[in-house]
């Protein structure tokens, strides 16, 4: 038989050690922490935090697990970096400490990908080992993010730069950014519409490129920015991937960037699962602990069913990508399906905690707002649901099977 359902022994050792660097380094370090991202203190201390980790983790080999050795990476395929993922994301500074965050991770592949050698030792190089941020500019407060062939970003060629001028908002990072992948339309009326963006890398601070404010979310201030873009002028050479891309670098982006998240998720329920457990285990009422009432059980075991069949699409997903399989369906399955797992786990672990639960004492309050943007931003519920239907009827129409968009699993 051809599957196996376990790591290669290296893998599952590697597994092991970011666990043990998690537990171990990472949580009780940020045990340790006051978190009040308004308090420039606070600021000062969480950003010292996260250095000394990531000089542990590049001290204990922990560090860049996703990227090539060339570039200072562990050179790890996305089935691998899978477990990696779900493991640091048990703590929140987890993923920061090894340089393996969003955004930056999305746009190391990108770079990676599509940028030229120049681009790479520029931009992804100081990425890589820690130097320099990143940032993704797509979604603007104007028009749909969940349609970028409305983008109204324009750029215009003049000679041997490019003068861009637009608005963008909850762009990830944008302060402290050394550089951001900027998203603008080049060609508003190319045909197919999917042409009319292109990808320029703008270095950051730069004159036209104003940082308006830090958006504040449901769950404060995130370094989601609000720009404004006024004639910014950026060299030709520095156009991602070609004129006419935007929209193709997007895709080949979103969807392994989309995946990483639903790793980071994982790790996210597992831990939101485990807690509503012991809480069942240790609170009594009613004559007995919450364990034994069948209308806490439900809550658990709808969590474990969700979580299996989450975990089945995130390594399937991985292995399609690693496998240079066509990925975009399963990736749209998996995305939509993680994402609400999670929003629904931390919800019924909030509920068996209770009053314990709403405060802030748990990371439940936390996770549960991390959690409902998480069916929205990077392809909304709706959207991942209209390609999967579209997908599955051009499937069945061009193939009578619905083999290809289910990743042609062998059942
Ligand atoms: C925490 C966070 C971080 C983010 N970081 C970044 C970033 O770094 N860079 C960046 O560029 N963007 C970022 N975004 C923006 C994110 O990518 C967008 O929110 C997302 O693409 C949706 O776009 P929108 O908000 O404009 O919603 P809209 O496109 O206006 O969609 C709103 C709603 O309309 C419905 N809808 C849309 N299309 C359809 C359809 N075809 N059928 C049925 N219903 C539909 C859905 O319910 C959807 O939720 C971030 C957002 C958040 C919340």
């Amino acid at each position: 038989m051809a599957i196996d359902f376990t790591f290669p022994p290296e893998v599952e050792a590697v597994r092991q050690k970011f666990r043990d660097f998690m537990q171990q380094v990472v949580a009780p370090a940020e045990k340790d922490l006051h978190i009040d991202r308004g308090d420039p203190e606070s600021r000062r201390q969480i950003l010292s935090t996260i250095f000394d980790l990531r000089q542990k983790a590049q001290q204990g080999g922990l560090w860049l697990p996703h990227m090539p050795r060339e570039f200072g990476g562990l050179g790890y395929g996305p089935t691998a970096v899978a477990a990696i993922s779900a493991e640091s994301a048990r703590t929140s500074f987890g993923p920061f400490a090894i340089n393996c965050q969003a955004p930056d991770e999305g746009n190391m592949h990108t770079l990676l990908h599509f940028g030229t050698d120049e681009q790479k030792e520029r931009f992804l190089r100081p990425l890589c080992e820690g130097r320099a941020r990143s940032c993704f500019a797509m979604t603007e407060p104007e028009v749909a993010g969940s349609d970028p062939t409305l983008i109204q970003t324009r750029a215009v060629r003049h000679g041997d730069e490019w003068l861009i001028n637009g608005h963008k908002w909850f762009i990830s990072g944008a302060k402290g950014a050394n550089f951001a992948i900027l998203i603008a339309c080049t060609d508003p009326e190319a045909d197919p519409p999917q042409a009319r963006n292109s990808a320029f890398i703008v270095e950051t601070p730069s004159e036209g490129w104003e940082i308006v404010r830090d958006v504040e979310t449901m769950s404060g201030g995130h370094n989601h920015c609000e720009i404004r873009i006024n004639d910014l002028r950026v060299p030709h050479r520095n156009i991602l991937g070609g004129v006419g891309n935007g929209h193709r670098l997007g895709q080949v982006r979103l969807g392994p960037a989309r995946l990483a998240h639903c790793m980071r998720w994982l790790g996210q329920i597992e831990t939101a699962l485990e807690m509503m457990v012991d809480r069942s285990t240790k609170r009594f009422a009613h004559g007995s602990l919450l364990s034994d009432k069948q209308g806490i059980q439900w809550k658990i075991s709808e969590s474990m069913m969700e979580l299996y069949a989450a975990k089945l699409m995130v390594l399937h997903a991985a292995y399609l990508i690693e496998s240079g399989a066509d990925f975009r369906v399963p990736v749209s399955i998996c995305k939509h399906h993680v994402a609400n797992t999670l929003w629904r786990t931390v919800d019924r672990a909030i509920q068996v905690h209770g009053a314990l639960g709403y405060s802030k004492d748990t990371p439940l309050a936390n996770m549960l707002l991390a959690a409902r943007w998480s069916r929205f931003a990077d392809g909304a519920d709706e959207v991942h649901m209209m390609r999967i239907a579209t997908s599955t009827i051009d499937a069945w129409r061009g193939e009578g099977s619905l083999a290809g968009p289910m990743g042609r699993l062998p059942l």
